[in-house]
Parts: C-alpha cells; sequence; structure tokens
C-alpha cells in the first residue's frame, strides 16, 4: 500500500453555543482535513484544528509543515514501512504536533485498514465503550448553572467547568452549580494556566473547604511553570492535572519524575499524534499515573481517533472527549457514535473514517 497523494481541506462547523476559557471564546471549529491516499484506492482521514493559542499552529502554519515538509516526506513510501514513517513523520520538521498528529492518524486508519483491524485493537483494546465529560464555559453564574442544568437533562453526570479568570467570582460559579446539580455529579475545573501557584493553593484549598467537592483541577499554573505546579500538587487538596504542560513523552516523563502533577491530559494535538500518545501512556503505566484523554475543539475525524486510543489503554481512566457534541451538526460520515455522554468506538478496519459530507469540505487544491 503505497502513498500516492496528500490532499488537504477546510471544514467549518458551528458550536451549539460559544466556547469561553480563560484563554479565548470561539463559535465554531474551522479545521484542516487531510486525506491520504494510496495505490491501493484506500484512502486515510485526518484532521486537526488550529489552536494557536494553545499549540502555536495556525491553519497556514498546519496547512504550510504539511505541503511543504510532510508530504513529501510520506509520498511514495509503503504504509507497511509503519516504524520508518512514524520515525520519519515525526524527524521531517519540528514541532507542528497538530500537523503531525492529523497526518499520524491518517497514517495508522491506512495501516489498520491494510491488516483489516480496528486500530483500538491493534493498539491495545481494552474496551469498546467509554464515557465523555462536557464542557461548562466561563459566563456569568445564572449562564453557567443553566448550561450545567442543561448538561444533566442530556444525561451527562461529569462537568469540567472552565475557571481561572477572576478568583473570587470562581468560587461564586462553582458553589452556584454545586447547589443545583445532583449530589452525585462529578464537578471537574479547568484553570487553563490562569493562577499563579500560591494563588491556585490559597483558592483550590478554599474550594474544598467550601465543600465544592472537586475530582480534580486542570492546569492551575503556567504551562512551562513546572515547579509552580509541583508546588500546587503538593499543596492543594484538589488533585492536579497536567494539561498545557504536557506536549511531548518527554515533558510527561519530566512532569511524572518530578511528581509535579497527580494525573496527566494525552492530547493527539500537543503531542503529535497517536504513535507519541502511546509513548505518554506507557510512561504512565510505569509510574502509575492515570491519564485523561482530551481535545481540543475539534470535529470527530480527529476526536475519533482520540476515542481509539482512550479503548485501547486501561491508563486513561478519564475521557473529556466533548469536541463532536459541542458542535450544532456532524458532517463526518462513520467513525465513532456519539451518543451524548456515551461514545462506542468503531469496528471497523482502521479508524472507521467513511468519509464528509458532499459539499462541507472545501479542498485546496
Ligand atoms: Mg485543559
Amino acid at each position: 500500500m503505497k502513498i500516492t497523494e496528500v490532499r488537504l481541506g477546510l471544514i467549518s462547523v458551528p458550536l451549539r453555543v460559544p466556547f469561553k476559557t480563560a484563554l479565548r471564546s470561539v463559535s465554531s471549529v474551522e479545521d484542516v482535513i487531510v486525506e491520504i491516499h494510496t495505490d491501493t484506492g484506500a484512502v486515510g482521514y485526518g484532521e486537526a484544528p488550529p489552536t494557536g493559542v494553545i499549540t502555536g499552529d495556525t491553519t497556514g502554519a498546519i496547512i504550510g509543515a504539511i505541503r511543504d515538509h510532510i508530504a513529501k516526506t510520506i509520498i511514495g513510501r509503503d504504509v507497511d514501512d509503519f516504524e520508518d514513517l512514524m520515525i520519519a513523520l515525526n524527524a521531517c520538521i519540528q514541532k507542528n504536533t497538530s500537523a503531525k498528529a492529523a497526518v499520524d492518524m491518517a497514517l495508522w486508519d491506512l495501516y489498520g485498514q491494510l491488516y483489516k483491524i480496528p486500530v483500538y485493537k491493534l493498539m491495545g483494546g481494552a474496551k469498546k465503550s467509554i464515557v465523555t465529560d462536557i464542557t461548562i464555559s466561563v459566563n456569568d453564574p445564572e449562564e453557567m448553572v443553566r448550561d450545567a442544568l442543561n448538561a444533566i437533562d442530556r444525561g451527562y453526570d461529569c462537568l469540567k467547568v472552565k475557571v481561572g479568570k477572576e478568583p473570587e467570582k470562581d468560587i461564586a460559579r462553582l458553589s452556584a452549580i454545586r447547589g443545583a446539580v445532583p449530589k452525585e455529579t462529578c464537578i471537574r475545573i479547568d484553570a487553563n494556566q490562569g493562577w499563579t501557584p500560591k494563588e491556585a493553593v490559597r483558592i483550590l484549598n478554599g474550594m474544598q473547604e467550601k465543600g465544592l467537592d472537586l475530582e480534580f483541577v486542570e492546569q492551575p499554573v503556567k504551562a512551562h511553570d513546572f515547579e509552580g505546579l509541583k508546588y500546587v500538587t503538593e499543596r492543594s487538596y484538589v488533585p492536579v492535572l497536567a494539561d498545557e504542560s504536557v506536549f511531548s513523552p518527554q515533558d510527561a516523563l519530566t512532569i511524572m519524575q518530578m511528581g509535579a502533577a497527580d494525573l496527566v491530559n494525552i492530547k493527539l494535538m500537543k503531542c503529535g499524534g497517536l504513535y507519541n500518545a502511546l509513548k505518554i501512556a506507557s510512561a504512565a503505566e510505569v509510574y502509575g499515573v492515570e491519564c485523561m484523554i482530551g481535545c481540543m475543539l475539534e470535529a470527530k475525524i480527529s476526536v475519533n481517533a482520540a476515542v481509539h486510543l482512550a479503548c485501547a489503554k486501561q491508563i486513561i481512566t478519564r475521557v473529556d472527549l466533548d469536541g463532536p457534541v459541542l458542535c450544532s451538526e456532524d458532517p463526518i460520515l462513520g467513525g465513532a457514535v456519539f451518543n451524548e455522554k456515551d461514545i462506542t468506538v468503531s469496528n471497523e478496519p482502521g479508524l472507521g473514517i467513511k468519509g464528509i459530507e458532499p459539499g462541507k469540505i472545501k479542498y485546496l487544491d
């Protein structure tokens, strides 16, 4: 199965409600789609969201990295030389993890199709379905309570609440949500680097004393501040999950060696795809650090690849793959079935993606 062409396109999918975090506010998913064509007729699908504020990768950067570096490296190669392909993909350009992730998943898709096996089975095959949380954006307390109750009505039992802009208001927001939702609802929070280490300890322990009963906090401090993260992890009663601090497998290993976080969030766009994500999962298995699988604002092709990883590995115990359910439509054919919180992996060979609805993709060539 030889790679003959790398085709790029753009999709635009509206969100149900604007997505607001401490770092940004957006109203639609605008992603780059990758199709890798082969001489057998098999096509592998990949996707990358431009998340400049997190990964540094803009739409233009993703397109440029794939066109000018990655495509030239992989065209003409055989999918069966998979390890060589993965090493070449990772070595052909520095950083650019979103572009690499999109191509990486398209290649896994093809490799699975070549051997007629679903990718989650190829990587371990621990389970067939997973349960995701849903994100509640930062707004006024009344609006956040409304969004939380709406999520409960839709069947979600785990809420991920965005905080971090105004520490005092955050406590009021979370108290309002905790008071309104059923007692057994799991609430996790994501500060998206919003606090200093000392602020984080003060705020988190204050939240715990107020009985907010938080499962964990995501990335309380700046991404580069591993010592600050460790400071919070050692002093906060709320467990700490490293997100923006962990891009590469090397980052994950350093965080684990330092004991700088209780949990690690794997995202394909940060680490460059499934090949590197598996290394993070393996390190986590060795250190006994449970992982969450997360996504950016992504449509179903790339989130579907994350579903395969989550279903492959026992060490991934938490799931934050709400990208597709935050969208108001789904132009992607095939792949995992997203039924609100319940996600069931596809048993088709590869990643199970069948294509994009006609008219919903704008090809770039
Ligand atoms: Mg996060």
